[in-house]
């Protein structure tokens, strides 16, 4: 089946795009606790939420992927079981309710994978802005808080700021 570094893998697994390894969901799925996520991943760090406004993407995947399961179930419910109308509005219905925690974190999980690639180097990658920081502070700059960073608006400081978002 699918394997680390696989997309598939941390997406139905619902791991961290970027490592593979950590958590995405604090609670497991029949709590039914939708949007019970970590901030960041709790094996290599990266934050989730890349920027603010940044699930809108996830919330319309949300709405393919249910439309399409919520379609699948009416096709077979019609077509191949052959049942009445107000059995299929009760299958769809319950379709809905049950599929609801979990097509939600699906379409986080699908959202975030598109937009951060698997990077099995990532520990290099955290120590190379460690460094950076170290480097920053040395020079007398403020990269404890990466918003203040990114508020002073510091011509050179642009491709920094990219290695600290991440
Ligand atoms: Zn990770």
């Amino acid at each position: 089946m699918f394997s680390k570094g696989d997309k598939l893998y941390s997406i139905v697994g619902m791991k961290c795009p970027r490592c593979h390894e950590g958590k995405l969901w604090r609670s497991p799925l029949y709590k039914l606790k939708f949007y019970d996520m970590y901030e960041n991943c709790p094996v290599c760090g990266l934050k989730y939420e890349q920027e603010p406004g940044f699930w809108y993407g996830a919330m319309y995947m949300g709405y393919t992927f249910s439309s399409g399961a919520l379609l699948i179930v009416m096709l077979i419910t019609l077509l191949v079981l052959k049942w009445d109308i107000p059995h299929i509005l009760i299958a769809i219905g319950i379709t809905a309710v049950i599929g609801f925690t979990f097509n939600t974190r699906l379409s986080r999980s699908a959202w975030l994978n598109i937009m951060v690639s698997y990077n099995p180097n990532w520990k290099k990658q955290n120590e190379d802005r460690e460094k950076k920081r170290e480097e920053l502070r040395a020079q007398g700059v403020n990269v404890d808080e990466s918003s203040s960073l990114t508020s002073q608006g510091h011509h050179g400081f642009e491709s920094n700021n990219k290695v600290m978002k991440f």
